[in-house]
């Protein structure tokens, strides 16, 4: 599967194997399948003993429910390394790269959600609600993986205050707009 198509999916961020890794499409029952591999790491850590000493049994793989911005209901057959561990000799698999552990948010849920704030006239509480989160959880997802462009500054940059009945701590917005092409 070429670049391109991993990242129109939205995969680009989960270190997937490209040559292992591919879609399929059965127009009869309309199913569209990703087989996703993932990229073999130089070490995986055993969680039952930390030790970095490990043999690869083959892999397993599982279903997932998957929605892009293109397409609602794609599956997702991820396949996942499993790992014995030479000290302990227990086995364990490779990270679902699907799941955050710390936030066990879904990684896609917030693509979904950068993808909703497309929308300008969406208000981050707006995304919050429809997607079951706090304003705060949409706000720090957007300053972290949105890297807006610096706009240059326009010849006359004229500013202003609005008050607004909706915040809650400080009313008063600051306002900055270029003055030459508001009409
Ligand atoms: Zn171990």
């Amino acid at each position: 599967m070429d670049f391109e198509s991993i990242k129109r999916y939205g995969l680009d961020y989960i270190g997937i194997d490209e040559e292992k890794s591919y879609d399929s499409f059965n127009p009869a029952t309309n199913n569209h399948t990703i087989i996703v591999h993932l990229l073999k790491r130089d070490s995986y850590i055993c969680p039952y003993c930390n030790s970095n000493k490990f043999i690869i049994r083959g892999s397993r793989s599982q279903l997932l429910k998957y929605f892009s911005s293109l397409e609602k209901n794609i599956t997702l057959k991820l396949y996942r390394r499993v790992i014995k561990c030479k000290i302990c000799n227990r086995h364990f698999k490779e990270k679902n790269p699907f799941i955050d552990s710390q936030r066990t948010t879904m990684i896609q849920k917030d693509y979904k959600i950068l993808f909703a704030l497309k929308n300008t006239t969406k208000t981050y509480t707006f995304v919050a609600k429809e997607f079951n989160v706090s304003p705060t959880y949409v706000t720090n997802l957007f300053d972290k993986k949105i890297d807006l462009e610096r706009l240059k500054l326009p010849v006359v940059l004229a500013v202003d205050e609005v008050y607004s009945k909706r915040l809650t701590y400080h009313k008063y917005c600051f306002i900055m707009f270029d003055r030459l092409i508001i009409k």
